[in-house]
């Protein structure tokens, strides 16, 4: 008989995965473009998992999935600032070196996240513009010309991407990617590539990737409070606990964690948060809302 003063431990899945495509309104007619968007990256992003990859190669790969998808405002698809060009900010974190890679405001790069991804064996954290540009030229990054990344887009709003993912070595990362914010001053940087704001990784505790109003994100810190959190509570108490602080200084968000145990959850307090996420052991779903994620056992 098993003893009944004993709770069951829930056992922590080899690899999860679970990726955002931005805090915003979604208009209806664009739901399923953004649920499909998300679930591509997902599944390339799994593939990498289920054949014992690294969830670094993991979260750069489903990344790379939406910065394609001009449904987000990543890559190809970016916004544009107030003077019409397009400055990207990208960022990956790997849980088990704290390695950290980004770069900001910079317009001539296809595929920003694996720019980021190479920077994870330099010294430095973080190139911005055309430095970041020639850094990316001399690791074979992949050019193009700044306006090959914008598009007509009818919607507006917070749109980052993100992922996190956990690999069946036990290690975790987490990455962003974002054309930023529509119409903001030219060389405006975000949360996105700032570790602590916009995501975090660190595989004792958990790793997490954010969208949102990036100078409340960046006010409170959020990504660093979501983990201090994390060595207390679960992800589902430790969202609640970030939305409530952030409510503080106003702002819109969405944020996707996955801790050191393998338990997964989502929030935002956006109208919408285009999310999917899998786990070994659960199917690959995707979701516009939280409140339509029955998994409330998630965590
Ligand atoms: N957080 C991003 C920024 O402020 C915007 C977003 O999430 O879409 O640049």
């Amino acid at each position: 008989m098993p003893d009944p003063m004993i709770e069951p431990q829930a056992e922590r899945p080899s690899w999860a995965i679970i990726v955002h495509g931005g805090a915003k309104s979604i208009a209806p007619e664009l739901e399923d473009a953004h649920r499909s968007g998300c679930l591509l990256a997902l599944v390339a992003g799994q593939a990498i998992l289920e054949a014992g990859g690294s969830a670094v190669d993991a979260v750069e790969t489903a990344i790379r999935v939406l910065e394609d998808d001009p449904t987000f405002n990543a890559g190809y698809g970016s916004v544009l600032n107030a003077q019409g060009q397009v400055e990207c900010n990208a960022a990956i974190m790997d849980g088990r070196t704290l390695d950290v890679g980004a770069v900001a405001a910079v317009g001539g790069l296809r595929h920003p996240i694996s720019v980021a991804a190479s920077m994870l064996s330099e010294r430095q954290v973080l190139l911005v513009g055309h430095g970041a540009e020639c850094f990316a030229r001399a690791h074979d990054g992949e050019m193009c010309a700044p306006g090959d990344l914008a598009v007509e887009r009818p919607d507006g709003g917070c749109d980052t991407v993100g992922c996190v993912a956990l690999d069946i070595q036990g290690h975790l990362a987490a990455g962003t990617s974002t054309g930023g914010l529509a119409g903001c001053p030219q060389g405006r940087v975000g949360d996105s590539p700032l570790p602590g704001c916009g995501l975090y990784a660190d595989d004792a505790i958990g790793a997490v990737s954010l969208s949102g109003d990036g100078e409340s994100l960046i006010r409170t810190t959020l990504a660093a409070r979501l983990i201090h959190s994390l060595e207390a509570v679960p992800p589902g108490p430790a969202i609640e606990a970030a939305l409530t602080r952030l409510a503080g200084v106003g702002g819109e968000a969405g944020l996707i964690v996955i801790d050191a145990d393998g338990r997964l959850d989502w929030g935002h307090n956006s109208p919408q948060f285009a999310v999917a996420h899998a786990r070994a052991g659960q199917a690959a779903r995707a979701f516009t809302e939280r409140a339509q994620d029955a998994s409330g056992e998630l965590s």
